[in-house]
Order: structure tokens, then C-alpha cells, then sequence
């Protein structure tokens, strides 16, 4: 297929990434992940304000405007004949000789996007996943999507281990949100989720809920809870582009209440998929 590398779209065979680009050396970029239902970027302006925050809080000057990389994924998603799936997008401080410090301003940033067919995961969003508690041992700036993933990799990988799907996290007991999701309860009809600060991903899955939550009369507070209010949870649920809204059901080998999806969460499944919908017949 064919991808996309600075402004130019080529043959994936083609694409040649230095060994001292920043980003392999230091993980220095940012990234995102935008997902294509049926030709259709979903939520791509809110991904590329995020993506164009993300460079910014990192001091980077992302050489395309929104716009620019509005027609970039536009083209990506037509020239690859992509109906569903994602794309994944990211920009490095660029190639230079290795060292810490910024390289000048003659030293471009590095952007690079390609595509990949996905299926959206019909069965565990209707059936639920296994989730395990794992300690949050990231840095303190995790609003930032970075390329810098090692404790995500490690704590997805345990939880892949346990027979897990996710592994949530916890700060000293303060549940933050999963290795590569947001994470809610539910209880007594009422939703709760970290809120938007220095130590979670303010998902655009999450803010698509926080709406959805509003407009349908689903009390909401982004309010931080801790490992206790998960475990004594009616409901649990994941949120992110690739894994929607997904039920958790079982947490650390016990039964989230009855073990099945819970109706709150399957309400908002059915939300979010008409917010699908609707976005596809404009
Ligand atoms: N939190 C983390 C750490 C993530 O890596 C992700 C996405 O991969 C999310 C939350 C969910 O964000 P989004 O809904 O924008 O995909």
C-alpha cells in the first residue's frame, strides 16, 4: 500500500527512515490513531487538534496545518481503498546527529501515516473483556500522546499474559485509565471517569462519551475513584478509537456484577453507534 512520508504519499517498499531519526532514538514525537468507518475518517479534527496539542506541549512545530493533514488522510484512505480500519499518524523532532538538545530550525520535523484494514471487535464488544489491575508506573505528563510507550507496552503485555485484554491503572490506589483506554464505572446509574488532567489521555472516545452522557440525561462526573470503587463497580467499561465502547465484565479473575456487558454500557454502545451513523449520512 501506499503511505505517507512528510507530503509525499509512496510505495510503503519505497519509505526510508533514518537510524538517527529522534523519534527511533528518543521516542521523540507524537503520535495518533484515527479510525475509518466505511471510507470515512471518524472524529479526525478532534484527533488532529489533539495531534497538533500533543506537538505543541512537546515544543515541536508541526510543519502541516489541520487542513493539510485533513487532505493527507483523505488521500491515504483513497489511495489505499480503506473502508475499515485506521490510520496511524505520527511526527518526530526529525534526523540529526544524536544529541538531547533540540536540533535548529533547519532540522524538519518528520511526519509519517500509513493505513491498515481493521475489524471492529464484534464479539468482545458484545460480549465483554477481562481486565487486570496493574500499577500506573508512567511520567506525569500522560496528556501528552507520545511515542514514549514502554510502560503501556509492559502492562499490556502482562494483562495479554493473564488472559487479560487490558491491564487498568493505578496511581497509590487512584484509578487513572487503562495501558491504551480510558477507563469508567458505573454505579448506583451513575457514570464516573478520571478527569482530563496531567495523568491521563483525554481520549476523543472519552469525549464523544462525556457527550453522549450529556445530551441523553446519563449522569456523568469526571471525578477520579479509586481501586475499591472498580471492584465494587456494577459496571465497568474501556473507551478508546479501536476498542469503542467496551464492557469490561471480569476484573482480576472476580465477576463484575453479574459477569455480563451491564445496561448502561450497552446503552451507551447503541449511542455511539448511531453517532457512527449519523456522522457517515452527512
Ligand atoms: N489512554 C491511553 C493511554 C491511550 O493510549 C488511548 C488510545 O490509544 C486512550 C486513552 C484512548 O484515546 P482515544 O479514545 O483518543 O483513542
Amino acid at each position: 500500500g501506499k503511505v505517507l512520508v512528510n507530503d509525499q504519499l509512496i510505495e510503503r517498499t519505497e519509505a526510508v527512515i533514518d537510524i538517527e531519526d529522534r523519534g527511533y532514538q528518543f521516542g521523540d514525537g507524537v503520535y495518533e490513531v484515527i479510525r475509518v468507518y466505511d471510507g470515512d475518517a471518524f472524529t479526525a479534527e478532534e484527533h488532529l487538534d489533539r495531534f497538533l496539542q500533543s506537538a505543541e506541549k512537546i515544543k515541536m512545530k508541526m510543519p502541516y496545518d489541520k487542513q493539510q493533514m485533513l487532505d493527507f488522510i483523505d488521500l491515504l484512505i483513497k489511495e489505499n481503498h480503506l473502508h475499515d480500519g485506521s490510520i496511524y499518524m505520527q511526527v518526530t523532532r526529525g534526523t540529526t546527529s544524536r544529541n538531547h538538545i533540540f536540533p535548529g530550525n533547519d532540522i524538519k520535523p518528520v511526519l509519517t501515516a500509513y493505513t491498515k484494514e481493521v475489524e471492529r471487535p464484534k464479539e468482545k464488544l458484545e460480549n465483554g473483556v477481562k481486565a487486570m489491575v496493574a500499577d500506573d508506573i508512567r511520567w506525569l505528563r500522560c496528556d501528552i500522546k507520545s511515542l514514549n510507550l514502554l510502560p503501556n507496552v509492559l502492562a499490556k503485555q502482562e494483562a495479554m499474559e493473564q488472559g487479560c485484554y487490558e491491564a487498568i491503572l493505578h496511581r497509590d490506589g487512584t484509578v487513572t485509565e487503562g495501558s491504551s483506554s480510558n477507563a469508567y464505572v458505573v454505579k448506583d446509574g451513575k457514570v464516573m471517569t478520571h478527569p482530563a488532567t496531567n495523568l491521563i489521555l483525554n481520549g476523543i472516545t472519552r469525549q464523544v462519551i462525556l457527550q453522549l452522557c450529556q445530551a441523553n440525561q446519563i449522569p456523568v462526573t469526571e471525578e477520579a475513584f479509586q481501586l475499591e470503587d472498580l471492584r465494587t463497580a456494577d459496571e465497568i467499561f474501556i473507551s478508546s478509537t479501536t476498542s469503542e465502547v467496551m464492557p469490561v465484565v471480569q476484573l482480576d479473575g472476580q465477576s463484575i456484577g453479574d459477569g455480563k456487558p451491564g445496561p448502561l454500557t450497552k446503552k451507551l454502545q447503541t449511542l455511539f453507534q448511531e453517532k457512527i451513523e449519523a456522522v457517515k449520512t452527512q
